[in-house]
């Protein structure tokens, strides 16, 4: 099929829901991927933070494929050892005590609330304060959770009871705390709002102001989780361990998953029936986690993220069209002086480099395991297209 068959395809049968970009992509390894021409691309996308093992890593294909050739999904009236083991070992790396397992970041997002609403619910406390410029998802629950108006357009009445409070504003999100809010759902560094990374200082006393207030913290750290930040979860960065983390993206390695993770004081919160997913904790997608949960957690790996965000950083820096670099880890939004952000994606896909973008900021969201020679390579061609602006 050539470029032009597929981008037709695409418009007659698919809905328009994505800006995309004239790229069909048909193969990948680690941070480089090829188009069905042959054209060589350096990934810093992973996919939307989601390959972050890089492109068809061998032994994550090789647990995915051989769990594929064993038994690929059972009800969950049924016990798998997948997805036990990927519960146990989540929960040594993340500090919490229980998982549920679904297929995507909004979903664990709705898994959260639920279990917001139901801690409040003896106390008739149903609110939940989400930040503004937050992204929690596109299900209708997670967008009213979503602290921006432009994603709300179109699609009211959304689910009441969510608050917005500015970031980094504590003492504003206290007064929002009366007795009817249940809990506070933030993200650690605000990805889809522009790679804004959370004070510690605010982070540090929202924990300590839930703790006062009996409100629930969660975390949303479907785009920060799994190494991102340099620390498995960014809370751990944080130094503070929330009541309810959501985790996604990243977590399976490129295959859908979910899971909302809860501390010792929500064990059990949900009885039998109040809860579930068909594909939850599928022993496939599952395998293919444990892979990625087996190697991020290492501190020696979530050291080479911090060392390698840092290089990223300061080869960003030097950059003279380069205003600032924000974030955390390998994840990095970068403000340029003058030029769209879009514009400098699709240049860079023309020049073979894949970036990301978030609010008028690039975003680099690069597999975790990208060699020095492809991270070298991609910063040249970035360096190159920003100087033909
Ligand atoms: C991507 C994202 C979501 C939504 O995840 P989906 O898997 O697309 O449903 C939720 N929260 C954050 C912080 C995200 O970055």
């Amino acid at each position: 099929m050539t470029f032009q068959e597929i981008k037709d395809q695409d418009q007659q049968y698919i809905m328009h829901t994505y800006g995309r970009v004239d790229v069909a992509l048909v193969k990948g390894r680690n941070a480089r991927a090829w188009d069905a021409q042959g054209k060589e691309y350096i990934d810093f996308t992973s996919g939307i933070g989601v390959n972050c093992l890089g492109y068809s890593d061998p032994q994550w294909a090789a647990a995915v494929a051989g769990q594929a050739g064993e038994i690929q999904h059972l009800c969950n009236y049924y016990y798998s050892p997948q997805n036990t083991a990927l519960a146990e070992e989540l929960c040594q790396a993340s500090g919490m005590a229980q998982a549920f397992f679904c297929n995507s970041g909004a979903e664990a997002n709705e898994c959260a609330v639920k279990i917001a609403r139901k801690y409040g619910e003896k106390r008739n406390a149903h609110k939940i304060v989400t930040l503004v410029n937050s992204f929690h998802g596109r299900t209708l629950t997670t967008l009213a959770a979503t602290g921006q108006e432009g994603f709300h357009k179109d699609f009211l009445p959304l689910t009441e009871g969510f608050l917005y409070a500015p970031a980094g504003d504590l003492e504003g999100l206290a007064q929002l705390l009366d007795g009817s809010v249940c809990a506070v759902l933030i993200e650690g560094v605000q990805g889809e709002g522009g790679v804004v990374p959370m004070d510690e200082g605010f982070v540090r006393g929202l924990r300590k102001l839930c703790d006062e207030r009996d409100v629930l913290l969660m975390m949303d750290e479907v785009q920060t989780g799994v190494g991102r930040t340099g620390y498995f979860y960014s809370y751990q960065g944080y130094g503070i361990v929330p009541d309810v983390a959501t985790s996604a993206k990243g977590l399976a390695g490129g295959l859908p998953i979910g899971a909302c993770l809860v501390g010792e004081k929500l064990r059990n919160i949900f009885k039998p029936g109040q809860q579930g997913s068909t594909f939850g904790g599928n022993p496939v997608v599952c395998a293919g986690a444990r892979e990625v949960v087996r190697r991020v957690r290492e501190p020696e790996f979530l050291a080479e993220v911090r060392e390698k965000g840092q290089y990223l950083t300061e080869k960003l820096k030097a950059l003279p069209q380069v205003e600032f670099v924000r974030g955390r880890g390998m994840m990095l939004g970068i403000q340029l002086r003058s030029g769209g952000a879009h514009d400098v994606l699709i240049q860079c896909a023309e020049a073979g480099l894949l970036v990301l973008t978030a609010k008028e900021l690039i975003r680099f969201l690069p597999p975790l395991t990208i060699t020095q020679e492809e991270m070298d390579r991609g910063l040249s061609i970035f360096a190159h297209v920003l100087e033909t602006l």
